[in-house]
């Protein structure tokens, strides 16, 4: 199977001209056409709402496209829920599922009337004397122990440090009711990047049982449960993506079948989804301005792990385009680097490519999430900009480049580099 960029070689070179390489370019169309399509596979439930996870991708125009789609936020943290807030987005379309949260951040939440997702027992004290509680609260679960799809896809929720034991979950609904806390929701997130149809609805059927022993013990009907994040994406060519249209079939059937006979038919299903919704509808592109042969050959690119970390941070496969190259066979072997001071600053070890020339542009795949927003800035590297290729064609800077001006920023304090000489461009 070949994955294929959503731009051609002569489109892209035309954006190259305006946006020198590197750059992020997201695909306005992919991104509208799937929001639309997770809109639609919850159709079902009349409550549904997807709370996009903003740190997968935390730019304003981003935001604003996925609040016109009918998206809420998920923010865990305080600059999160300022962006969210600033973009228009606040009150119950903000969901705060933070952990380790201060109580600046839980007077902001409050604030701003957000969803308050609580990550922990002794949160329940820390909010209300913070803060104060509110109307709503939501419960973060983590059942322990391993949990295993039917596909035999495992995560380690017990190794997890995130959420409520079942027995605190119980005791917490049932002391926020005597607190005065009228209404309440469910959250867990069990699984990482899980590309098969079948983990949402596994998760829903744990989560939709645990709703009726809520129900039974705390007599507390959930006003909703949030299924998270976790669904994945392809990153490899030979996996095959999900069916958003059968996963949210499988989580009505779970509805249907457990729910819907307890009376909890009213319960409304969100989504916290990041990699799902942005993922694959970016692209890395970077030039390769060196080749080097030694024990090894590499093609070394004007783009470093500052602006795509996951290959040096988990070894992570992202797929490359050789532009114009796409029907070449793939007869060398290369690893493709980056220019930081670090050997695991590699966008692909061993990797089966076209022959590359210095000036051909690569295309990294599914950078979209958890991709600039992870970027960082060793060895003085800046994170590059952020384009989106619209719908009608026309390129729309959403994030230009950092510069060494910027970098310096936190020295504004003092004159320590007022006078830095600093190269045009830089
Ligand atoms: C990271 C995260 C998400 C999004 O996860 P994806 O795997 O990107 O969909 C959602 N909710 C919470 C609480 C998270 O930490």
């Amino acid at each position: 199977m070949q994955k294929k960029p959503f731009i051609t070689k002569e489109q892209l070179d035309k954006i190259i001209e305006q946006y020198p390489t590197p750059f992020h370019l997201y695909d306005e169309k992919g991104i509208r056409e799937n929001a639309r399509r997770v809109k639609e596979a919850f159709s079902w439930n009349p409550g549904y709402k997807e709370y996009f996870a903003v740190k997968a991708t935390p730019n304003p125009f981003l935001i604003k496209l996925f609040h016109e789609e009918g998206c809420g936020c998920d923010c865990s943290s305080m600059t999160e829920l300022v962006l969210s807030e600033a973009c228009g987005v606040t009150g119950k379309d903000v969901m705060f599922s933070s952990n380790v949260t201060t109580a600046d951040e839980y007077r902001k939440a409050k604030a701003m009337g957000a969803i308050i997702n609580l990550d922990d027992f002794t949160h329940i004290d820390f909010l209300e004397e913070e803060a104060g509680l509110p109307d709503l609260v939501c419960l973060r679960y983590n059942p322990g122990g391993v949990f295993e799809l039917s596909n035999g896809i495992m995560d380690n929720p017990g190794d997890s440090k995130y959420g409520f034991t079942k027995y605190q979950l119980l005791k917490g609904y049932s002391v926020l009711k005597m607190r005065g806390v009228k209404n309440f929701g469910l959250h867990a997130f069990l699984a990482s990047n899980t590309v098969t149809n079948d983990y949402y609805s596994d998760l829903a059927a744990v989560l939709f049982r645990l709703a009726v022993e809520i129900k039974q013990q705390c007599d507390v009907s959930l006003s909703f449960i949030n299924l998270s994040g976790g669904v994945g994406i392809p990153y490899r060519p030979e996996q095959e993506s999900n069916d958003i249209m059968k996963i949210g079939e499988g989580v009505r059937k779970r509805y249907e079948e457990i729910l819907v006979p307890a009376g909890l038919g009213d319960i409304a299903i969100y989504t916290e989804m990041g990699r799902f919704m942005t993922g694959p509808y970016d692209g890395l592109v970077t030039k390769v301005i060196h080749q080097k042969h030694i024990y090894k050959e590499y093609l070394g690119c004007d783009a470093c792990a500052a602006d795509l970390m996951r290959p040096a941070m988990y070894g992570a496969y992202h797929h490359i385009t050789v532009m114009g190259k796409e029907d070449q066979p793939n007869s060398r072997l290369y690893d493709v680097t980056g220019s930081l001071c670090e050997n695991n600053d590699k966008f692909a070890v061993d990797r089966m490519l076209p022959y590359t020339e210095v000036g051909d542009i690569l295309f990294i795949h599914d950078a979209g999430a958890h991709g600039h927003a992870m970027g960082y800035n060793y060895n003085g590297k800046v994170r590059h900009a952020e384009l989106l290729y619209k719908e009608d064609g026309s390129v729309q800077l959403i994030r230009r480049s950092e510069t060494i001006r910027d970098l310096f920023a936190t020295f504004d304090f003092c004159d320590v580099v007022k006078d830095a000489d600093i190269p045009q461009g830089w």
